[in-house]
C-alpha cells in the first residue's frame, strides 16, 4: 500500500529521504504531518538523541512511550529529565490493567523466562497492544533504531510502511547511523542519558529482560539473553514493509 504524503507516495518520499539527514527526515515529517506523527521513545540514547534533533527542527512532532509497569527505575529518571530539559510532554500508554491482571495471577511474575512464546505473550500485553493504541489515528511514527544494532535490524529503511499498524509510515532517521556516531552526538549537545549505559547496557528495555553486556559483545545480547539472536525482538518492529528501491 503505497501512503500518500503532501509530495507524493510514501516511495518517492523513501528515495528522497535516503539521502537526507536525521534532523532534515524529522523536519520532512513535521512538514508533512505535523502534530499527527509521534516519536516512540524508549528513552535509550537514541531517542533522546531524537528527541534533541526534533526539538531543533521537527517541534510538533509528539513523543510517546510505552510504560509496561516493568521499566528499570533508571529509565523513569532519563524520562523526567527529558521532560524537563525540552519542556515536551511525554504520552504513556500503560497495558491493558485487566489483561496485566490476568497474566499474573495465572503466569506469575516471570512467565516471559519459560518459552519465547510466553515472552511474546507478555510482551503482547505490554508493548503491542499499547503501541496499537498509541499510533492509532497517527499519519505516521518515527523510531530511533538502526541497522546496525542487531541482525534483526539489518534490513532497517530510512522510511517504511507499516503494514502492522494500517500502512502508516514508519520512519528510522537514525538508520545508518553507528554506535559512535550516535555517542559522538550525546556528548557534543550534553544529552540526559540512562544511567544504565554508563553500566554495560547498549540496549534497554524492561528491567527483567536486560542485563549488561561483555565488551564486543552485541549491542542487543543483553535483551532477552536467553533466547537465540533471531528472536531478540518484542514484535514492535518485526512487521514493517520497505519502501522499493527504485520507486
Ligand atoms: S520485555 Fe520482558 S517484561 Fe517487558 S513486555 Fe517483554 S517479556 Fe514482558
Amino acid at each position: 500500500m503505497a501512503v500518500q504524503t503532501k509530495s507524493g507516495s510514501i516511495f518517492s518520499a523513501a528515495e528522497l529521504l535516503r539521502s537526507k539527514g536525521a534532523s532534515e527526515v524529522l523536519a520532512w515529517a513535521d512538514a508533512q504531518f505535523g502534530a499527527s506523527a509521534a516519536i516512540a521513545a524508549s528513552f535509550g540514547v537514541e531517542d533522546v538523541a531524537l528527541i534533541d534533533l526534533a526539538s531543533r527542527s521537527a517541534p510538533r512532532l509528539r513523543v510517546f512511550t510505552l510504560d509496561t509497569g516493568r521499566l528499570p527505575s533508571e529509565t523513569y529518571e532519563v524520562m523526567e529529565e527529558v521532560r524537563r530539559r525540552y519542556g515536551i510532554s511525554i504520552e504513556t500508554y500503560f497495558p491493558d490493567r485487566a489483561k496485566v491482571e490476568q497474566l499474573e495471577r495465572e503466569k506469575g511474575f516471570f512467565s516471559f523466562r519459560r518459552s519465547v512464546p510466553e515472552r511474546q505473550e507478555c510482551c503482547a500485553i505490554r508493548k503491542l497492544e499499547p503501541l496499537s493504541r498509541a499510533l492509532s489515528g497517527a499519519s505516521a511514527w518515527i523510531t530511533g533504531l538502526r541497522r546496525e544494532q542487531s541482525v534483526t535490524r539489518l534490513g532497517v529503511e530510512v522510511a517504511e510502511i507499516d503494514a502492522a499498524h494500517g500502512g502508516i509510515l514508519k520512519l528510522n532517521p537514525l538508520w545508518a547511523w553507528t554506535e559512535a556516531q550516535v555517542w559522538e552526538y550525546a556528548r557534543e549537545h550534553a544529552l540526559p542519558v540512562n544511567a544504565l549505559h554508563a553500566r554495560g547496557y547498549p540496549s534497554i528495555g524492561c528491567a527483567p529482560c536486560t542485563r549488561a553486556v561483555a565488551p564486543g559483545e552485541d549491542v542487543r545480547a543483553g535483551r532477552w539473553w536467553w533466547e537465540s539472536p533471531e528472536h531478540k525482538e518484542c514484535g514492535l518492529h518485526s512487521r514493517r514493509s520497505p519502501a522499493p528501491e527504485g520507486r
